[in-house]
C-alpha cells in the first residue's frame, strides 16, 4: 500500500508562504515527479510528506490515515538525498543492513534483506567494499539499496541523480525506472531535469511558486500544457 493524498497543504516559514493549497492524490504504486524553478517548493514539499517538515496548514494521508503530525519514523517511507550520508568505513553490506539491526531485527533477517536488495541493484559483488573506495554512482546505488531494506510504503527522492556526471545519470535513471517495475512502489520524485521527468514519470506536478500550476501525463503536459509557464518548463512547441 502506498496511496497519498494532500488536502489543502500549506507551509509558512515565518510570515513567508512557501506551499499554497496543495491538493494532490497519489494512488499506490505510481511514479510521481515534483518539477519546478528552483525555490518553487518542490523539497519543502517533499520533506512534509516526509515529515521531516511541519505542515503550516492542510492534511497528509497515507492509505486514508493522517499522518499530519506523525513524526517520519512513523510514516513508514524512506528517503533518498542527493547527498547520501552513507557510512565511509562500514560496508556496504554494512550499511545497508544499519537500519533493521538498530530496529532490533534477527541477524537472519537483515542478511536476506540486504541480499535481496543488493541483487535487485547489482551491488552483490560490492557488499564488502566500503563507500569511501567507491564511485558516485555505486555510492548512490548502495543509498537507494539502504532504503528498499527497509521495505518502505513508498520512496521520496530528492534530486538524488543531480551530483552524478551525465552518461551516470542516465544510467541511474534506467536503474531507478527498472526498481519502480520490480519493486511495484509509490515514489515521489523531485527534480529539475525536465528528460528525467519526461522518461520516469506516470505523472507530473509542475509547481510554480508554491503552487500547482498543472498535473497530467509527460504527454498530457507535451502536448496540452496548461499555460505558457507549463509549456515553457516542459519544453512543448506551443
Ligand atoms: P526547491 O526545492 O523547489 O528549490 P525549496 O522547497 O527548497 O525549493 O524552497 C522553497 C522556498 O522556501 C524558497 O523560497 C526557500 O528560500 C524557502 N525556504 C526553504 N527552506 C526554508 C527555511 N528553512 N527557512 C526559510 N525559508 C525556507
Ligand atoms: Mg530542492
Amino acid at each position: 500500500m502506498g496511496a497519498i493524498t494532500l488536502k489543502a497543504v500549506e507551509k509558512y516559514y515565518g510570515d513567508l508562504q512557501v506551499i499554497k493549497g496543495v491538493d494532490l492524490e497519489i494512488t499506490d504504486g505510481e511514479f510521481i515527479i515534483f518539477v519546478g524553478p528552483s525555490g518553487c517548493g518542490k523539497s519543502t514539499l517533499l520533506r512534509m510528506i516526509g515529515g521531516l517538515e511541519e505542515t503550516s496548514r492542510g492534511a497528509i494521508l497515507i492509505d486514508g490515515n493522517d499522518v499530519t503530525a506523525d513524526p517520519p519514523s512513523k510514516r513508514g517511507l524512506s528517503m533518498v538525498f542527493q547527498s547520501y550520508a552513507l557510512y565511509p568505513h562500514m560496508s556496504v553490506r554494512d550499511n545497508m543492513g544499519f537500519s533493521l539491526k538498530t530496529a532490533g531485527a534477527p541477524k537472519a533477517e537483515i542478511e536476506e534483506k540486504v541480499n535481496e536488495a543488493a541483487r535487485i541493484l547489482k551491488l552483490e559483488p560490492l557488499l564488502d567494499r566500503r563507500p569511501k573506495d567507491m564511485s558516485g554512482g555505486q555510492r548512490q546505488r548502495v543509498a537507494i539499496g539502504r532504503s528498499i531494506v527497509r521495505a518502505p510504503t513508498a520512496f521520496l527522492f530528492d534530486e538524488p541523480l543531480s551530483n552524478l556526471d551525465a552518461s551516470l545519470r542516465v544510467d541511474m535513471r534506467y536503474e531507478i525506472a527498472k526498481l519502480h517495475q520490480n519493486l511495484a512502489a509509490t515514489m515521489i520524485y523531485v527534480t529539475h531535469d525536465q528528460t528525467e521527468a519526461m522518461t520516469l514519470a506516470d505523472r507530473i506536478v509542475v509547481l510554480d511558486g508554491g503552487y500547482i500550476a498543472q498535473v497530467g501525463t509527460p504527454r498530457e503536459l507535451y502536448e496540452n500544457p496548461a499555460n505558457l509557464f507549463v509549456a515553457q518548463f516542459i519544453g512543448s512547441p506551443k
